[in-house]
């Protein structure tokens, strides 16, 4: 299903600039070979025009010459803590302390910095407070621009240890009639999806990813609540049972998941269903590295990074569709999960379709972005060089030549 689109009626007003992108090559975000000389026209923020070799600038429009560079669509980051994953000043003692309303500023200097790296939209699976949504309406009337947010609220969660490790960021709800208010909430909050905690967190030492958390009831209520109004839904998954849970219930994305190549019957449903699998390789990492976390944490850690890169190869090989969700900080960073997607053997084409129309189908927001089509919104990112031969140039500032977001140049 497509998403309900609050996050689009929030989109600042398109640029009315006309613009002339050629001379580059184009990689368009479907899968389909680099087309090596190709032109793009941009009209009132979208792609009017895909002209192919050698064509001539249309009358009255300002030219921007790509030669040597690539032209892509801009990255989705589907999977951000936005309220969380910004850097803010450690004070000195005695320094003044901060101010409720400075962490504002700074989440405003990273979103700003994330479309400067070509992020032009990042979907918030989890955030405290209301900097989120303060942020989406401030880019929408003016104030600054940044990638387009998708926001769940906050998370459902079956009361579990991590209501209190993560106050404030979980609604916990119990039992079917609570899990449809709390649904009803978000969407009342203002979210453009309802994620769910399927299992425990393995950040929590408390808990155990193992079982399911809720009931196989309280799941279907979730989903067909916000199925039924036009919402998509997310849910965290670790365990298997949970997971399970998880695909059986029709949810529209996997988060981590990274036992799944155990279970290759649910892969298969997954890529039947076109479910998609966000495998957040770049937290899982972090939880792995020696001396951040307890020794049990740090232990299973380990254990995850094996099974999310066998994961992802499982998962690619048997058709699912993927998309890039960095889970970690900062937020202008979440092109480095792309390496991490490569280095698990996913081909560099296909993480860079999994970092642009991939987050874009997972988003449901597909026929407005995500490739680069005719009358797809202008969020576009040219990269010096080939990022399908030198990947790593997509995580480098100084190879970043051009991003438009709606068609205006950032
Ligand atoms: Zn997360």
């Amino acid at each position: 299903m497509t998403a309900r689109l609050p996050a689009l009626l929030a989109d600042p007003a398109p640029s009315e600039r006309r613009l002339w992108l050629t001379g580059g090559r184009l990689f368009d975000g479907t899968g389909s070979a680099v087309r090596e000389r190709a032109s793009v026209l941009v009209e009132g923020g979208r792609i009017a025009r895909v002209a192919e070799g050698e064509t001539a600038a249309p009358e009255g429009v300002e030219t921007i010459d790509l030669a040597g560079a690539t032209l892509m669509p801009g990255l989705t980051d589907a999977h951000a803590h936005v309220g969380v994953s910004f850097p803010t000043p450690s004070i000195e003692h005695g320094a003044e302390p901060l101010l409720p309303g400075t962490p504002a500023h700074f989440l405003a200097a990273e979103l700003r910095r994330a479309l400067q790296m070509g992020i032009t939209t990042m979907r918030d699976v989890g955030s405290y407070g209301d900097l989120v949504v303060e942020a989406r309406q401030a880019m929408r009337y003016g104030a600054f621009q940044g990638p387009r947010l998708l926001t769940c609220g906050r998370i459902v969660s079956p009361t579990a240890p991590g209501g209190r490790f993560f106050a404030g960021m979980y609604r916990e709800a119990d039992g079917v009639d609570d899990v449809r208010r709390a649904v009803r909430e978000q969407i009342r909050y203002g979210a453009d999806f309802v994620k769910v905690m399927t299992t425990g967190a393995r950040s929590v030492e408390l808990e155990d990813p193992g079982p399911a958390q809720l009931t196989r009831d309280e799941l279907h209520v979730l989903v067909e609540e916000a199925h039924r109004l036009g919402y998509r839904t997310c849910a965290h998954c670790e365990g298997l049972a949970g997971t399970e849970l998880a695909v059986e219930a029709g949810i529209d994305t996997i988060e981590h998941g990274m036992y799944l190549n155990q279970r290759p019957d649910l892969l298969e449903q997954m890529a039947a269903n076109g479910q998609v699998l966000v495998p957040t390789l770049s937290f899982l990492h972090y939880t792995a590295r020696e001396g951040e976390w307890t020794p049990l944490l740090t232990d299973l850690g380990r254990h995850n990074v094996e099974q999310a890169q066998l994961t992802v190869a499982a998962a690619h090989a048997a058709g699912v569709r993927l998309a890039m969700g960095f889970d970690y900080e900062p937020l202008h960073e979440a092109a480095n999960e792309l390496l991490r997607m490569i280095e698990a053997g996913l081909p560099a084409r296909d993480a860079l379709v999994a970092a642009t129309s991939g987050g874009a189908y997972a988003l449901g927001i597909d026929a407005h972005v995500g490739t680069i089509e005719e009358d797809k919104a202008a969020d576009l990112l040219a990269i010096d060089g080939d990022p399908l031969t030198e990947p790593a140039a997509v995580c480098d500032p100084a190879r970043i030549r051009l991003v438009l977001r709606l068609g205006a140049p950032v």
